[in-house]
């Protein structure tokens, strides 16, 4: 029995795991489950897995969670200490999908734990990549990436090194505005930025995939997870999502992982690994696909791209204040606050004003994205007035 965590339970990427595990009960035992502020979600996914504890990031809403968890057996606890605790309780294998730079301590904490990690989120990896990839060498903990890409690289890789490879090709779909002009991307709702042509996902990532921005993070991601340098890490367009990423190698053999797009699939790989589980995922039919395109990506048309390799290039502080302000701003265009081309030019505007010495821990990371946020603001409140 494998005893499995899950931060961020009630989310995208959490329920996709949540599916698996369920299909095959006798082959885990869940330890905790977490969610912000979902208490009735919480409860009820804690009662039908009979997890151990159930954390809810939300400390007001302790209260209710007890209530809500009363004659089940399961702990209940809220806040981030209590976050960072679950990671803590005994998993030997976790997924971190909390989303945003909330994850940080929770997801630093499971790697300093020791066990298996299977990374969703990005943007702990973004803002602080060079401390967890420490902390993954001092506590001999695993790292699996769980974004499709980034599964697929670890899955091109196998058994390979690292200084044959002549490029990682990173696919991106280009989201649902492609091929739109900037005037044409002037207008676009929160609503029609959050319908992925081919994926199913939460809105925070639905919005950077729109932006091109989700690329931009997984440029960063894929620096630290496959350090061969950031010149040999390409982004290549290819609207089908059905080749997930490619590894070029020195003889120029080129591998590429395929499959649906479907979360579970990589999901799936990190739960089983190193072996294979089954999936209810649809088989590829490439017959029916056809083709598959290829175009180059347009860092004009989507400003996030560049920005997001500036950021990389200069490395310390830089992606974390990237990631921070992009937050801010994806959270306010959701509201309706802002416009969807001023995401990426708040998150231009807090990179010029504002950086900060490199951090020599999470503390140093977690001030640079608070002051990060806090310029993102400040821009968004004199664009509004
Ligand atoms: P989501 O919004 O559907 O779910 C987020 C989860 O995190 C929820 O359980 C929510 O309760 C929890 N959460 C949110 N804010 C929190 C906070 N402040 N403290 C504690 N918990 C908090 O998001 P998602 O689409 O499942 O994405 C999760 C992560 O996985 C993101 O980093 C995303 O970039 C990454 N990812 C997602 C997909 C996908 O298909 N959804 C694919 C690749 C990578
Ligand atoms: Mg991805």
């Amino acid at each position: 029995m494998r005893k499995v965590s899950i931060f961020g339970a009630t989310g995208s990427v959490g329920m996709s795991t949540l599916d698996l595990i369920q299909r095959d009960p006798g082959a885990f035992e869940v330890v905790a489950l977490t969610a912000h502020s979902d208490v009735d979600g919480l409860a009820a996914l804690a009662r039908q897995f009979g997890a151990r504890m159930a954390v809810i990031g939300d400390e007001a809403r302790y209260d209710a969670l007890k209530a809500a968890l009363e004659g089940s057996g399961v702990i209940a606890a809220a806040g981030e200490g209590a976050l960072v605790e679950a990671a803590e309780a005994g998993a030997d294998w976790s997924m971190a999908a909390i989303v945003g730079c909330a994850g940080l301590r929770p997801t630093m904490a499971a790697l300093k734990a020791g066990g298996t990690v299977a990374l969703a989120n990005k943007e702990s990896l973004v803002s602080a990549g060079a401390l967890m990839m420490d902390a993954v060498e001092h506590s001999g903990a695993t790292l699996l990436p769980v974004d499709s890409e980034h599964n697929a690289i670890f899955q091109c890789l196998a058994g390979s090194r690292l200084e044959d490879v002549a490029r990682i090709i990173l696919t991106a779909s280009g989201g649902p505005f492609r091929t739109r002009s900037r005037e044409e991307m002037r207008d676009i709702t929160p609503a029609q930025a959050v319908a992925h042509p081919n994926w199913s996902m939460g809105a925070k990532i639905s919005v950077d995939s729109a932006t091109m921005m989700n690329k931009g993070l997984e440029l960063i991601e894929a620096a630290h997870l496959f350090p061969v340098g950031l010149d040999r890490i390409e982004i290549l367009v290819h609207p089908q999502s059905i080749i997930h990423s490619m590894v070029e190698y020195r003889d120029r053999s080129t591998l590429a992982q395929l499959g649906s797009p479907d979360m579970r699939i990589p999901i799936a790989s990190a739960l089983a690994w190193p072996k294979r589980m089954e999936t209810p995922c649809q088989p590829l039919n490439l017959a029916q696909a056809g083709r598959l395109d290829f175009e180059a990506p347009d860092e004009d048309r989507f400003p996030a791209l560049r920005l997001a390799r500036h950021t990389a290039e200069a490395g310390g502080a830089a992606p974390a204040i990237l990631n921070a302000a992009n937050e801010v701003a994806v959270a306010a265009f959701l509201k309706g606050a802002i416009g969807f081309l001023d995401i990426a030019m708040i998150v231009e505007d807090v990179l010029n004003r504002y950086s900060a010495p490199v951090p020599s821990g999470i503390d140093d990371v977690l001030e640079a994205d608070a002051q990060a946020r806090s310029m993102a603001r400040h821009v968004m409140e004199r664009l509004t007035a």
